[in-house]
């Protein structure tokens, strides 16, 4: 701080200096073999103060079982720190009171500490921080940089005031007339006051950008909550909302806890104003932010029921999404049947349950299909897969399955067929294919046959196979037989 204003400060005769048992206080606060019988000796000595720990103690602030009707109760009751803290509180706001002509700015003051000494105690159970009543104190005398500055220039600093529309032009003010702001004054007086350190702390930094510490942004958060109540009553909409996002950013709270905030400090206001005998009204304005925050629950709710129905859409289009890639990879690209992996697939399940009905396959392979290619290319021996695929799958009975088997080979599945109806079927199905153009070249159809090796699981001949290894093995067979016997056939095993 700057020496003159410093200098300004040490003459000035008005410059507040807490009363006598503050001042012990503060001593035994910092006394590590201080006993709770020495403090209520020493607060006991002011009975003002003895009745206000007592009162405190019996609050609603101290959801307490027992009634304590003694001082030394009340301090047993409340523990030591938090006694001392508390009386430290109450004989400083009471003791630094009075004197030349500025009670009006002075009670201004004090409202908006001891507002932010509850905000301070508040923010800090919301955060589960637990030093309340250290808190309370460091939030009660964050703006003792403003009571020296009054006191010690009465008219200079209460035309600043009322000059300032709010906290922070108050602080812009205060650097340009003195070269600091009354939080540096504030932590200054602390260290002349001998407060504990982190008292002095929490006062210089008050102001400063938002601290990581959480009890720092604890106090830092009080003063914006204080001017959050104490602003204008009815301020505009967006003033109220620049309010309330500063108070959101210092204190990290959403809109949610930032009402819950308020409504605890309403409910707890009143003890408050009588404990520090300073007057608080509840601003009407207050209400208008609690009206906001119910609706915007509403508006959440409201938008986490939409957020939630579109998840479940999200959820389908992704199952959808899953149901085609595993479609997909059941399939040959090139003709769009099943691939061979699949019916493998088919074949185990159905040949584990077979039983009562008989399971037919047919290994179908295309005759001299290396021809095709030879003579019209690999495209068009393309075209002539497809064709012979599409061909097989319209003729097939919806129940029946067809599979790509590998390059011009297909097995089909022929569910309750037996031996004989399943010859009559693909001997049908050859007949159509022989007679079907498979592809058109230069106008010219290209045609092909192709043979057939049948195999019965549990059919009329009851023959059964080990595996569907087996099974295929025996439909093989067949077709090399086919085969060998001149093609443009189908065969029976056991033919
Ligand atoms: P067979 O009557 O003895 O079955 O004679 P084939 O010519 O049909 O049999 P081979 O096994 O000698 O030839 C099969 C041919 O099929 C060889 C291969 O190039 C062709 N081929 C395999 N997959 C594809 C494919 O995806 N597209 C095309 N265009 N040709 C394929
Ligand atoms: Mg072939
Ligand atoms: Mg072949």
């Amino acid at each position: 701080m700057r020496t003159e204003l410093e200098a300004t400060l040490l003459h000035c005769r008005n410059l507040p200096s807490p009363p006598g048992v503050a001042l012990q206080i503060i001593a035994l606060a910092q006394d590590p073999t201080a006993t709770l019988n020495a403090a209520a000796q020493t607060i006991g000595v002011d009975p003002a103060l003895s009745a206000r720990l007592l009162r405190v103690a019996n609050s609603p602030l101290y959801a307490t079982r027992r009634r304590a009707e003694t001082l030394p109760q009340a301090m047993a009751m409340l523990g030591l720190n938090a006694a001392l803290s508390l009386a430290l509180g109450f004989s400083l706001v009471h003791g630094l009171r009075g004197g030349n002509g500025t009670a009006e700015q002075q009670e201004q003051i004090w409202r908006r500490s001891v507002l932010a000494a509850m905000a301070a105690r508040l923010l800090g159970q919301q955060t589960n921080l637990k030093r309340g009543e250290m808190l309370m104190l460091a939030g009660l005398l964050q703006d003792i940089g403003r009571l020296a500055l009054l006191k010690a220039m009465p008219e200079t600093y209460a035309a600043l005031c009322a000059e300032a529309a709010d906290n922070d032009a108050l602080l812009t003010l205060e650097r340009a007339h003195f070269d600091a702001d009354h939080a540096e004054v504030g932590a200054w007086l602390a260290r002349r006051w001998q407060l504990p350190d982190y008292l002095v702390d929490a006062i210089a930094q008050s102001e400063s950008e938002p601290a990581q510490e959480p009890f720092l942004r604890c106090i830092q958060g009080s003063g914006a909550v204080a001017d959050l109540w104490l602003a204008a009553a009815g301020p505009s909409p967006d003033a109220r909302q620049q309010a309330l996002s500063r108070v959101m950013t210092l204190t990290g709270h959403d809109r949610e806890a930032l009402d819950e905030l308020l409504s605890l400090m309403s409910a707890a206001m009143q003890e408050i104003s009588a404990l520090f005998e300073v007057r608080i009204e509840h601003p009407a304005h207050l209400d208008a932010i609690a009206d906001e925050a119910r609706e915007l629950l509403i508006l959440r709710n409201l938008r986490q029921i939409q957020d939630a129905a579109q998840s479940q859409q999200e959820t389908r289009a992704t199952e959808e999404r899953m149901r085609q890639l595993t479609e997909q990879a059941r399939r040959d690209p090139l003709t769009g049947v099943y691939n061979r992996l699949h019916m493998e697939e088919v074949l185990q399940r159905e040949f584990a349950s077979a039983g009562m009905h008989p399971l037919t396959i047919a290994l179908i392979d295309l005759d001299d299909f290396k021809r095709i290619n030879d003579r019209y290319g690999h495209l068009v021996g393309d075209q002539v897969l497809r064709q012979f695929a599409l061909t097989v799958q319209r003729a097939l009975r919806s129940t029946d399955l067809i599979a790509r088997y590998g390059g011009e080979e297909f097995l089909l599945v022929l569910h309750y067929s037996s031996e004989a109806s399943a010859r009559q079927v693909l001997q049908r199905l050859l007949e159509q294919v022989s007679k079907t153009p498979m592809a058109v070249v230069d106008g010219e159809p290209i045609f092909t046959t192709f043979s057939a090796g049948i195999a019965t699981h549990g059919g009329n001949a009851e023959e059964r196979f080990q595996s569907v290894h087996d099974l295929l093995k025996a439909a093989d067979d067949v077709l090399y037989g086919a085969k060998r016997e001149g093609r443009n056939r189908v065969l029976l095993h056991g033919d």
